[in-house]
């Protein structure tokens, strides 16, 4: 039961004591009860505040309200008292926060001898990593680097690539569009690229003849996931333009990249292929790199591996270039193309493509 302080009748010497004695009983009691912030200072205002405080109502009750005689007996009790009280509920209040600082040092304790925060190098990807091996072999025979954004126009990605109106790459099965833009021409409307070719333009729109320019980067297709099928991947493409580039210089310059690759005992070999901006084209395959050219699972047991598309310039891709000095009937020129993936797919042997953008560390960790 809480502490009341009671009305006096007795002013003798012994009742005054006990009077005393029951009140710091209570008080410490209170003292000794006391386990928060908000409960400490409940107390001391209970206790000490100047209004209705304890030690007022002393005051009034037992100092006031004492007859003449009995005055200066209770005088000094009250002044004692209020030292003792003042003592008691400071102590109280130095204990809880003497205990809570304490709590806080505890909760922030530092254990120097702990091994700090181990952060592991980075690596590579290995797309990035195939990609600059591939740059970095143009790069040593004088070619500059190019890059394009990847949102294009349909006049970049088809149309100045002499792409037909109609060609199955403009259907949407085939290529990612920005979306709400029929009221716009078609050369106008926004695309993913669907490869890094309109970097070509580009290339040519900024640098007149003579220019040799590789161009790494993202490209998009609306291609379903599966093991061999990304609708992100990477390419790499180049382009060589001066007077008097040959089909040879095409040959020459694929045999060297291809033997920096792969090493110098890996053949080449092209085939006449298609492609709507270079005329003739052709496709590239290598001597298999895991067996040498004898014929095993990776090579489908041909002996060779087909890896890039190529082809001399064609002469309506110059005609939208013409204004910057490429004259079809001036300079000739030849153009490569290759999917990173795949070159990473192969040289590592890596069986789906879709390693790559998973992001699963116990993969990419093999290539730190
Ligand atoms: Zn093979």
């Amino acid at each position: 039961m809480a502490y009341t302080v009671p009305k006096l009748e007795d002013y003798s010497p012994a009742a005054l004591d006990k009077a005393v004695a029951e009140l710091l009983a209570g008080l410490r009691q209170e003292a000794a009860a006391i386990s928060s912030e908000g409960e400490s200072k409940a107390f001391r205002d209970r206790w000490m505040a100047r209004k209705n405080g304890i030690l007022t109502q002393v005051n009034d009750l037992w100092l006031k309200a004492a007859p003449g005689p009995a005055k200066r007996e209770v005088g000094t009790r009250v002044n004692n008292l209020k030292t003792d009280v003042e003592q008691i509920v400071d102590d109280a209040q130095g204990r809880l926060s003497g205990s809570a600082s304490q709590a806080r040092l505890e909760s922030e304790r530092i254990d120097i001898t702990l091994p700090g925060i181990h952060r592991p190098l980075g690596a590579e990807h290995p797309v990035i990593r195939t990609m600059n091996e591939i740059v970095n072999v143009f790069r040593a025979m004088g070619y500059s680097v190019a890059e394009g954004p990847e949102i294009e126009t349909d006049y970049f990605n088809f149309e100045a690539l002499n792409f037909p109106p109609n060609h199955p790459a403009r259907d949407t099965q085939d290529t990612l569009f920005v979306a709400g833009q029929e009221k716009k021409q078609q050369r106008d409307r926004l695309l993913l690229r669907t490869h890094t070719s309109p970097v070509q333009i580009h290339a040519m729109e900024q640098q007149p003849p003579p220019i040799r320019v590789v161009v790494p980067g993202k490209v998009h297709r609306a291609d379903t996931a599966d093991a061999t099928h990304s609708p992100i991947f990477h390419q790499v493409e180049g382009l060589a333009v001066d007077t008097n580039i040959t089909f040879c210089d095409l040959k020459g310059t694929l045999d060297h990249a291809m033997k920096a690759l792969f090493g110098s005992d890996v053949n080449t070999r092209f085939f006449p292929s298609f492609f709507p901006f270079t005329e003739p084209s052709a496709d590239v395959s290598v001597t298999c790199f895991k067996c040498g050219g004898k014929g095993c699972r990776l090579c489908k047991n041909s002996g060779w591996i087909e890896l890039l598309g190529c082809g001399m310039v064609d002469p309506a891709v110059f005609k939208f270039v013409e204004n910057n000095g490429y004259k079809a009937d001036k300079i000739s020129g030849f153009a490569f193309g290759m999917g990173v993936e795949r070159i990473a797919m192969l040289k590592y042997g890596i069986d789906d493509i879709q390693l790559f953008f998973q992001g699963d560390m116990r993969f990419l960790e093999q290539f730190v």
